[in-house]
């Protein structure tokens, strides 16, 4: 067969032939059993309707022989022998119609006596003529009479024998009927038993290739490419399986392609990352190490091979770094920035800025994490070198600048004797520039100490309400006397924290003398503070000139100035730089919050 139309269509031309058998044996049946009852039936009615009309014919005869001995008459012998003919028609009607196997001796009987019957007529009417009337009743009585009763009986007898046959006729037809019934139901039930089992037969042959091809499909679908089917029919579902081994193993030969190509470009990859002088450690979103490069083995002292698929800390016992892998794997804090390290590379002291990055998938959920540790030793080794020749120069310039101050502070005292008014001028303008540049060295000095890591942070407990409220107190005057207003309000419940006061103080004198510095006379500053959970959080605003926006970054760098005409700026740039190492060593941070003309927000946070 070749297509699964004609499948189909033979299944139900199947069914049908089914059906159209049951019923025409059904039909056949029915036609049958209303036949031979019909039959039946009719015979014996026949045959009970001709030994009616013997018995009346012969009863006829009877009476007609009895009217002839009393009175002879011709007509007499006339009806006579009508009823004759009339009987034995009859009886030959009998005769031909015969269907039970008692009748036949009970006619030939019947034939017999009948024949007799007659003759004995002939031989009545010959005694009446010769003997008389008497002799002749005597003859009836002894020899006619008890024939008539004989075939009288006998075709009443035969009567019986076709109502019981048509009795039995009536029981056989039901026994009969039941019989055919059985026979339809049971041809009936087989029929339907056939028709199932081809029907599913057929349909469990259509439908298995179907479900293999669903099977392979569903392989597929789970990456199976080297899927093939085997359907042996050679229908549509055969070509379409023919052609689904076909689609999967071009598939199966572009995937390996494509896998070459993955599996190069993979190389490629891998041998650029390998390579890169930085230490790379990439781990997976359970924090397991999945590839590190050279640089970073010969930082840890480890072994790519021995550590893959490990825990990061089993190997690599850096809490910090950790720290900020599972921050970036479980989203956590994603905008960290980068922390420079001091690491021990092969005994010698190195530094490393650590950058944390994430690896999505499609869907966005992060799959692992690359660390890149930046080697900045060099970088880090020239600043120390400029911090230190910058605090060895500013040490160097402090000595001398003191001596100058005091020399000129002495001779304007006037203790080493009357100076006139012009030397007073030169003399006043030297001990201003020299406080001015005493001032340079020692925030310099400050900076190059701070950065080389030689100033000391002192930590204690602190309330940091009394650190501004007696920050600002020192500022009342000098704040008075520019006609600017100090507004300071500090909440009570500020938690303590453990911070170095001095350094803090330093802070709110380099933001509190630059909001004195860059606001107009009747303006104003506020100091407020906020608690919220893990800072606190301390803002200097005030409603000076503000800051162009593209200085909001640079501005904490050093030697970082606004460039403006009006500047009447005397300091040299350093003020915010050495606020920020501060409180970045505090673990905070600072920013600012400024339009020109509206004035500037300086805004710094302590961790709790
Ligand atoms: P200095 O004040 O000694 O110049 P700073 O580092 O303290 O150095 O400040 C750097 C620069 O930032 C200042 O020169 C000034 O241009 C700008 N600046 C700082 N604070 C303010 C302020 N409150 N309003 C306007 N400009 C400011």
């Amino acid at each position: 067969m070749k297509s699964i139309k004609t499948k189909i269509l033979s299944i139900y031309v199947f069914l049908i032939f089914l059906i159209f058998l049951v019923a025409s044996v059904a039909i056949f049946n029915q036609y049958s059993l209303g036949k031979a009852v019909n039959g039946l039936i009719e015979a014996n009615y026949r045959s009970i309707e001709a030994s009616r009309n013997m018995i009346n014919a012969i009863e006829r005869q009877d009476s007609l022989e009895l009217i002839y001995i009393q009175i002879e008459n011709k007509q007499c012998i006339k009806d006579f022998q009508e009823n004759q003919r009339n009987f034995i028609t009859w009886m030959t009607k009998a005769q031909d119609n015969i269907t039970e196997n008692k009748e036949k001796g009970v006619l030939d009987n019947i034939s017999e006596d009948y024949l007799k019957y007659t003759e004995f007529f002939s031989s009545l009417q010959h005694i009446k003529s010769t003997s008389g009337i008497e002799e002749a009743n005597k003859y009836y009585s002894n020899k006619i009479y008890p024939l008539f009763l004989n075939i009288k009986e006998n075709s009443e007898k035969l009567i019986q024998i076709n109502e019981t046959a048509m009795f039995n006729s009536k029981e056989e037809a039901i026994k009969n009927s039941k019989i055919q019934i059985y026979a339809t139901a049971i041809l009936s039930l087989l029929s339907i038993l056939i028709g199932l089992v081809v029907a599913v037969v057929f349909t469990r042959k259509i439908v298995n290739p179907i479900r293999i091809l669903i099977e392979g499909i569903h392989s597929v679908k789970a990456g199976s490419l080297s899927q093939e089917i085997y359907v042996s029919t050679k229908d549509e579902i055969g070509d379409l399986a023919v052609e689904f081994n076909n689609m999967t193993r071009r598939l199966n030969e572009y995937e390996k392609s494509n896998i070459r190509n993955l599996i190069s470009e993979k190389n490629k990859s891998l041998a650029i990352v390998k390579s890169i002088s930085d230490p790379i450690i990439v781990t997976d979103n359970n924090n397991k190490i999945v590839l590190v490069n050279r640089s970073a083995e010969s930082l840890f002292d480890l072994n790519e091979s021995e550590i893959a698929g490990h825990h990061f800390l089993e190997f690599i016992e850096n809490r910090i770094i950790f720290h900020r892998i599972k921050n970036i794997s479980t989203g956590v804090n994603t905008e960290e920035k980068d922390k420079i390290l001091e690491l021990n590379k092969n005994g010698k002291k190195g530094f490393y800025k650590v950058t944390v990055a994430s690896i999505s998938d499609d869907s966005g959920s992060v799959t692992g994490v690359v660390t890149v540790l930046q080697d900045i030793t060099g970088i880090k080794e020239l600043e120390n070198m400029k911090s230190d020749f910058v605090s060895t120069v500013s040490h160097e310039l402090r000595t001398p600048l003191t001596s100058i101050i005091m020399g000129t502070e002495l001779l304007l005292e006037g203790t080493l004797g009357n100076i006139n008014d012009d030397q007073r001028d030169i003399i006043m303008a030297m001990d201003e520039d020299s406080k001015k540049l005493l001032a340079l060295v020692n925030d310099l000095l400050d900076l190059s100490r701070i950065e080389s890591g030689k100033i000391k942070m002192n930590y204690e407990n602190i309330n940091i309400k009394e650190i501004i409220k007696n920050t600002v107190r020192s500022f009342e005057e000098s704040a008075e006397d520019k006609g600017i207003k100090i507004y300071c309000s500090i909440p009570d419940n500020l938690p303590i924290i453990n911070a170095d006061s001095n350094k803090l103080v330093c802070v709110m004198n380099n933001l509190i003398t630059n909001a004195l510095k860059f606001t107009e006379r009747g303006g104003e500053i506020k100091i407020t503070a906020a608690y919220d959970r893990t800072n606190i959080r301390v803002t200097v605003s005030d409603n000076g000139i503000g800051i162009p926006k593209e200085y909001h970054k640079i501005i904490f760098e050093k030697f970082v100035q606004v460039d403006t005409k009006s500047n009447n700026n005397t300091g040299a740039g350093l003020g915010l730089a050495i606020s920020k190492e501060f409180i970045t060593r505090h673990g905070g941070e600072i920013w600012v919050e400024s339009k020109p003309n509206c004035g500037s927000s300086f805004i710094f946070t302590l961790p709790v």
